[in-house]
């Protein structure tokens, strides 16, 4: 009865999204059209109306508009994913053999850990370079995860078929474990790629920030996979091109880790691998990388996507800028000092707010 009031209002067209939460399905209804002479309590009062939102233009569902204060936060696979959890994704940027797969989800189980990448589809600067194996290594990667305890696995696809094989093989297997599609940077505004992957419910999002094109572009991009339906998207910081970011392969952009929490309700990543490309260290003897990451980390990061690999030098993509295997634990207790540095600096916050609250302005510059 009010979606037939709603779609019958002059100018007005409807668009309805669910939200599933970990409590319950939110059904959100789009007015999109000219919605300025429609005032919010009018609408407030009809049946079944929790809350009426004015939304700004931009980032229309993953935006965080005045007043939101709803996170977007999404559980997957057993694995929750917000803007207060922190979940690392360390792995191969490139599947090349099972052997290499099996040893790093064995570390990464001695670890804890749950999350992992694993690059099937590689989208390559050269036509003659590694594409990838593609499907034919699916059937191992997600066997091996199941035995390994394997929650979520970081893929990317450059293709909507390959949302097909990822179904088929993960069924094939029984569903052992769980992936985040991954679009890469080369594809952020591929817009039917993007909106393929929206349409479909079943897999999560990781949706890396174009190198080339500005903040605001990537966050619309972003947006078309949940105007086509899926909101469980989490937006990774990769660094971007240009010259002044040298000798970094791309210039590090993870101050922007706040901007995107503030601007919008999607946990946020960083992927230092991709944003330094070496392992180059400094004088202290910590590779870039690891500061990269911390830096993320400290300002409140949410995910970290980087590359690890048993045998760099046989590593089929990106071997150079690899972590080691026997660098994991150092990396991970690093990670949890970056982590704990920031659950500190907003105790600190949080803090100073009370302070002023009470204070009321005793400390105000006079006029
Ligand atoms: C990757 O993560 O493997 C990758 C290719 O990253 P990007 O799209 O950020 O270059
Ligand atoms: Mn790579």
């Amino acid at each position: 009865m009010t979606l037939d009031y709603l779609s019958r209002l002059p100018g007005v067209s409807t668009r309805i999204h669910n939200v599933r939460g970990t409590q319950q399905v939110l059904t959100e209804i789009y007015l999109i059209g000219d919605t300025k002479s429609l005032l919010l309590e009018d609408i407030q009062v009809l049946p079944g109306v929790e809350r009426v939102i004015r939304v700004s233009e931009e980032y229309r569902i993953l935006g965080r508009h005045r007043d939101e204060q709803r996170a977007i936060g999404f559980e997957y696979n057993g694995v929750p994913f917000n803007q207060d959890t922190l979940n690392i994704f360390a792995g191969l940027c490139a599947v090349d053999t099972p052997e290499h797969t099996e040893q790093m989800m064995a570390a990464l189980r001695d670890h804890g850990q749950v999350c992992t990448r694993m690059g099937a589809y590689k989208p390559r600067t050269n036509p003659y370079a590694f594409q990838g194996y593609g499907k034919s290594c699916l059937p191992y990667v997600f066997e091996q995860a199941g035995r390994y305890g394997i929650r979520v696995i970081a893929m990317e696809i450059t293709h909507e078929a390959h949302l097909v094989e990822i179904h088929e093989s993960l069924e094939q297997a029984g569903w052992p474990t769980g992936v985040m599609v991954q679009i890469g940077t080369r594809n952020t505004q591929n817009f039917e790629l993007l909106k393929a992957v929206g349409r479909q419910q079943e897999f999560p999002v990781l949706f890396k920030r174009g190198f080339g094109i500005t903040l605001n572009e990537s966050l619309n991009a972003a947006e078309y996979l949940a105007s086509e339906g899926n909101s469980r998207v989490v937006f990774c910081l990769r660094g971007v091109k240009t010259n002044m970011g040298d000798p970094h392969r791309n210039l590090v952009d993870f101050a922007q880790v706040p901007v995107v929490k503030r601007l919008t309700r999607m946990p946020v990543c960083v992927d230092p691998s991709h944003s330094v490309g070496s392992r180059e260290h400094s004088p202290d003897g910590i590779l870039d990388l690891m500061h990269a990451a911390a830096q993320g980390v400290v300002a409140g990061a949410n995910m970290v996507l980087i590359d690890f690999h048993p045998k760099p030098a046989k590593a089929l993509v990106d071997g150079p800028q690899a972590m080691l295997m026997n660098e994991l634990s150092w990396f991970l207790e690093d990670i949890a000092l970056a982590r704990e540095c920031y659950e500190k600096r907003q105790a600190l916050s949080r803090q100073h707010m009370a302070k002023v609250a009470t204070d009321g302005g005793a400390h105000r510059v006079p006029d």
